[in-house]
């Protein structure tokens, strides 16, 4: 889509006038982003170790989603005894649960970042406007469009999959561990889960940037070049179906409900954060202290669209040549790899 070349201010400093030519980010973090440690050799397993754990502590939004999970599983969800049969009562509540749920998470960071603007510029990767008046959107405005798919789409599909589990395992379809029996493993999961979650998406990904089911689906997330809460969890129904689906993976893995609850919620609570437009959330605009919430990798898709597929932490992209650094040398290597792959996007 775009053509101009990846120049911006220095990483780290808000619009300065570092660079040559029209400046593309507001904020970005430094160039080359660094390669995953998995795709480095030889492996270095202390680095890989704090790689994989320096992501959560000591304080992160997979954190937060695991604590969501735990009261959810605690407090905010029917017991197996009712769920064990499929019933209306308890799937209203569910879904309204859910609906309650991503707009609190969306909503709030909405409010906080693109009404209230209580963070201006600060830590934003671009300060291009979301869109209020384009026929690219339904309803000619991006956020009312993003809300509509996330609400009307995302949360009915994501209520379908936790209410096909939550029967699943009060019925014991599906094989379950329990806190007591295997701790270390009972922890780990919420580790491996997000992980596989990335593998997943990388294969459904690449096969929604295929071109007949692009044009058909997955064009209704990227009407969205410049990001914000809202989009992250916006798709069209066939993707929300494909993107949720790794939850599969629980037919075969000894898990908690628990686990299942997180792995939702882990899917669809980080598209607002990670789709937010922002490296951190602060309190204010001074303070570089502040919750990570952004994902510059998936900020590089959106805008050059035939790149950055996956996750940095599954290593995917590295391999199998759509990786993009952010650096000019970078976006020369995507575009070449695309014109011998024929694609024409980007
Ligand atoms: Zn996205
Ligand atoms: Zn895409």
């Amino acid at each position: 889509m775009s053509s101009v070349e990846v120049t911006g201010p220095e990483p780290g400093k808000e619009g300065s006038s570092a660079g040559k030519g029209r400046e593309l980010w507001n904020w970005h973090p430094p160039f080359p982003m660094p390669r995953s440690p998995i795709a480095q050799w030889p492996i270095r397993p202390l680095i890989l170790l704090k790689n994989l754990l320096g992501g959560w502590f000591p304080i992160s939004v997979k954190l937060f989603i695991a604590f969501v999970a735990a009261l959810t599983w605690a407090y905010l969800t029917p017991s197996p005894d009712d769920t064990r049969t499929f019933s209306s009562g308890w799937i209203a509540y569910v879904f309204f649960r859910n609906l309650v749920m991503l707009t609190v998470v969306a909503g709030g960071l909405h409010l906080y970042l693109y009404t209230f603007h209580r963070q201006a510029d600060h830590l934003r990767y671009e300060t291009r406007p979301l869109q209020t008046d384009s026929r690219r959107f339904t309803f000619n405005n991006q956020t009312y469009d993003n809300i509509f798919w996330s609400l009307a789409s995302g949360v009915p599909l994501w209520t379908a999959y936790e209410v096909v589990g939550l029967w699943a395992y009060a019925n014991g379809y599906l094989p379950t561990i329990g806190w007591s029996d295997h701790p270390v493993w009972f922890l780990a999961l919420f580790v491996i889960i997000p992980l596989f979650g990335n593998f997943h998406f990388y294969w459904i990904h690449r096969l929604i940037h295929w071109q007949p089911l692009y044009a058909r689906v997955h064009h209704l997330h990227h009407r969205n070049i410049v990001t914000g809460p809202w989009s992250g969890f916006s798709m069209h129904p066939v993707e929300h179906l494909l993107y949720l689906s790794s939850v599969a993976i629980h037919v075969i893995l000894a898990s908690h409900p628990i686990h299942f609850i997180f792995h939702l919620q882990s899917k669809v609570l980080q598209g607002p954060t990670s789709h937010a437009g922002f490296e951190k959330i602060t309190a204010g605009t001074e303070s570089e202290n502040g919750l990570a919430i952004g994902d510059f990798f998936h900020q590089l898709h959106h805008r050059y669209f035939e790149c950055n597929y996956g996750e940095p932490d599954i290593p995917f992209d590295e391999w199998f040549g759509t990786y993009h650094d952010g650096t000019p040398e970078g976006l020369k290597h995507i575009r070449s790899n695309m014109k011998k792959r024929g694609v024409t996007r980007g």
